[in-house]
């Protein structure tokens, strides 16, 4: 349903050739909209799909990218697509995934508390309908990044190029990590999983992402341990900040080494994971450093066309973003 594309692992130029960077552009997998949901839903839909849905329901922050790539690939795969969203800080990034959502056929419910999300999701539920955990984070939708992991063992075997020593990624709702987490254990790599928390606690703590892929190894099979898992995860929780979606002022390096290698960043996610993966590179030359990179670079414009602007969205979505 989702075609996905291997994506390209390339050196990044940090102005010190000691240094040891490496991208891993996911931001490239799918189209229309990729990123590192677009992974998820590739299993998700299939999923989805096999129990008869027709209908998802999902919840999310009101400029979720998660609700966006679910409504974009959701819709394409000809399901409807109900989300209940919550507040999140007001940024132009935000907004516009919204309005992207809303003009790709979003039927978006406003809950103005995190509390009230329970209450709006029982009523969307009926018939058909499947439920889509926060961030696609289930065991269906973490598998994407088993494949993620199988992808970056099958491109190291083709080109002999040494395992990187981490691997880097931002952790929201958990799925990404502990899929990477399953399938490097499975490819035997002797590469950390570097976990870069960009959600307060209690989301994001380092023994649910270890249950998940506990779970998710025994769910498809693979040999693992709740030890050997937790000897390769580090979970990194300094470069949240203020919190979830507001800068922590120090993602000024991550800005610039992303501007010279043509990488855009969002201020929840991948500009404050860079920051995390340079400054762990920069600190430890020769460290092989993967950063993977998650947040779609697929253009915005054709999924805004017809889209409404914000002073055009219905009272309560525009009073989600504080
Ligand atoms: C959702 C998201 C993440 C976090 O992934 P999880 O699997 O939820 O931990 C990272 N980067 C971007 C751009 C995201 O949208």
């Amino acid at each position: 349903m989702i075609s996905l594309v291997p994506t390209a692992i390339e050196r990044v130029d940090t102005g010190d050739p000691a240094v040891c960077l490496l991208v891993k552009r996911d931001d490239r997998s799918a189209a229309p909209y990729g990123g590192n949901k677009a992974r998820k839903l590739a299993r998700i839909l299939v999923d989805a799909r096999a129990a008869g849905a027709r209908r998802l329901v999902t919840i999310g922050p009101a400029g979720s990218h998660h609700v966006l790539a679910t409504t974009v690939h959701g819709r394409r795969a000809g399901l409807e697509v109900a989300a209940v969203l919550v507040p999140q800080p007001r940024t132009d990034h935000a907004v516009d995934n919204l309005r992207a959502g809303l003009a790709q056929g979003l039927e978006a419910h406003a809950a103005r508390h995190a509390a009230l999300v329970p209450l709006h999701v029982l009523r969307l539920l009926g018939a058909s309908t499947r439920f889509v955990t926060a961030g696609g984070s289930s065991v269906p939708g973490s598998a994407g990044y088993v494949d993620g992991a199988r992808e970056l063992a099958a491109q190291l075997a083709a080109s002999g190029a040494p395992a990187p020593d981490e691997v880097v990624v931002a952790l929201g709702s958990g799925g990404t990590a502990a899929g990477l987490l399953v399938g490097l254990a499975e490819a035997r790599l002797p590469t950390r999983v570097v976990a870069v928390r960009v959600v307060p606690a209690p989301f994001g703590s380092r023994i649910s992402v270890l249950a998940l892929a506990l779970r998710l190894a025994r769910r498809l099979g693979i040999r693992t341990s709740w030890r050997e898992l937790a000897g390769r995860l580090v979970v990194d929780a300094s470069w949240l900040g203020p919190g979830y979606g507001v800068p922590s002022g120090r993602e000024g390096p991550a800005h610039a080494v992303a501007a010279a290698h043509g990488l855009a960043l969002d201020p929840a996610y991948t500009a404050k994971t860079l920051a995390a993966a340079l400054d762990r590179a920069s600190r430890a030359p020769g460290l092989r450093v993967l950063y993977w990179h998650t947040l779609s670079s697929a253009p915005m414009a054709p999924l805004l066309v017809d889209s409404p602007s914000e002073d055009e969205l219905p009272a309560a979505l525009r009073a989600l973003f504080r």
